[in-house]
């Protein structure tokens, strides 16, 4: 027996039609309403030999629109998730090299007082080789290593970058464990003379992030920083080598004019060719940082102007031919966070689970010095995370989405920062879901597309 999968987001789509958007598998469908009724609608059952000589059913089934009746979706996407968190095949570290930025973005932590409550910005050698001896060990008998390095900027402290070329790399090689690593930062400082040096890093890919309106990316001095970071993209991605570059366009609020000006300036420079990938995010002023792994459909700190207007954007940012993909995917595996075989490493060697505690000593597990001193009551709430705990989670068409947002917000709330959490994320996620189907099916019409018998 097939059913209509417990993740399918239907919404009438006009003329007598009906557009379905499964959050699982991300694949959209549009049915006239008649098919709407007799495959997907409430308590439709179909057998299953129906499938076998049903065109329109077999592709609904293959799609995930119908699944067998006895199928847990919610424990599905429970396994996908502990899949994650146990697999130890690699080992996953996110590394911030220095406290120091060149920038002072007033939404990140860097221009409030937790930079300098931080201690010295810097690392010193000795951290650098615990951490090198760290990550070594953690990577023994695995099949690879991944490593994010990151800041504050991360191009201001680049002595770690040069020692695990030298060290850890060659050690690594010598014993069949694979080594990639991206780097995040501000693009201010990717000049023709790091190029060379990213290869030698390992580095393969790289996340620059730019902010609407510029003018909360100004430099220290007050000046725009935006059309340097183009530049310095753009002298990148004519580059031989090669590394998958990805622009992060934050939203700080709405201005249309400002937008238009950056998507100009992409294009001027034939960024819209040449970067990987575009993604915008509305800023969320608790948990912002440079590229950091911000939930995308945050929607309690993150001003409702900006959430609509990155909707709004992205629709013209696609219709420009920028690399931008308009609707969302699932999230089939974890974070860093809550792997067993992930950290996040301060400057200073503190271990964490997550990039939103690095510099608030009283949340890390550990230290790269002391590697068996572990503070298990900070890190066994990551390791025992349930994704799956809400009941409100449980019943969401959306949790393949947001896989019950960021673990960091379920288990803190916004204690770092003093706000409460907000309740209705389901309704307003729903409605940004549904703004996004409308815009995608604007952009590319979809004609009732089943297969008949
Ligand atoms: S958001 Fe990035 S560029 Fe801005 S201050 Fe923070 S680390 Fe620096
Ligand atoms: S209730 Fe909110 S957090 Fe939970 S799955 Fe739905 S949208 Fe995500
Ligand atoms: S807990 Fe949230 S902020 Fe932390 S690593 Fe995971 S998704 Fe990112």
């Amino acid at each position: 027996m097939l059913v209509p999968s417990r993740y399918n987001v239907s919404l009438d789509h006009g003329c007598g039609g009906t557009a379905v958007f499964n959050t699982y598998t991300c694949a959209l469908v549009v049915l006239s309403r008649d098919q709407w009724q007799r495959y997907l609608a409430a308590g439709t059952i179909t057998s299953l030999p129906d499938a076998t000589h049903d065109n329109a059913i077999a592709t609904l089934a293959e799609r995930g629109f119908l699944v067998p009746a006895a199928l847990d979706e919610l424990a599905r996407m429970n396994r996908a998730l502990e899949r994650g968190r146990h697999d130890s095949r690699g080992f996953r570290a996110t590394v911030s090299l220095t406290m120091r930025c060149n920038l002072r973005c007033p939404y990140c932590y860097e221009g409030s007082g937790r930079a300098a409550s931080a201690g010295t910005p810097e690392m010193t050698v000795g951290t650098a080789n615990a951490i090198l001896r760290f990550l070594a060990g953690k990577a023994a008998g695995k099949q690879y290593l991944n490593i994010s390095w990151l800041g504050g900027e991360p191009l201001l402290a680049t002595a770690l970058l040069d020692r695990s070329a030298e060290v850890l790399q060659p050690a690594l090689r010598q014993k069949g464990i694979a080594y990639s690593a991206s780097l995040i930062t501000n693009g201010m400082l990717l000049k023709e003379t790091v190029f060379p040096k990213l290869s030698t890093w390992g580095i393969t890919e790289i996340q620059v992030s730019v902010d609407v309106p510029q003018t909360y990316r100004y430099n220290r001095a007050g000046k725009p920083t935006r059309d340097r970071v183009l530049d310095n993209l753009s002298a990148l991605t004519r580059q031989p080598q090669q590394v998958s570059v990805n622009l992060r366009i934050n939203i700080c609020h709405d201005d249309d004019c400002d937008f238009d000006a950056l998507c100009a300036g992409l294009i001027e420079r034939q960024l819209d060719k040449r970067l990987a990938g575009i993604y915008l995010a509305a800023i969320n002023w608790d948990f912002a940082r440079c590229g950091q792994c911000l939930p995308q459909n945050g929607n309690d700190t993150t001003s409702q102007a900006a959430q609509l207007a990155c909707h709004r954007y992205k629709m013209r940012a696609v219709e420009l031919g920028l690399p931008v993909s308009l609707l969302p995917s699932a999230r089939l595996g974890c974070c860093v966070a809550n792997a067993v075989d992930g950290v996040v490493i301060g400057h200073d060697g503190t271990l964490y689970k997550c990039l939103n505690d690095v510099g608030h000593a009283d949340r890390g597990f550990g230290s790269v010095h002391r590697a068996d001193d572990i503070r298990w009551e900070n890190l066994q709430p990551w390791l025992d995370y349930s994704w799956t705990s809400r009941s409100e989670c449980r019943e969401c068409e959306l949790f393949p989405l947001c896989a019950g947002d960021c673990p960091h917000k379920s288990l803190f709330g916004r204690t770092l920062t003093g706000c409460a959490e907000q309740p209705g994320c389901r309704q307003l996620r729903r409605r940004h879901l549904e703004n996004l189907i409308y815009q995608t099916l604007a952009l590319h019409p979809l004609e009732s597309n089943l297969p008949t018998a």
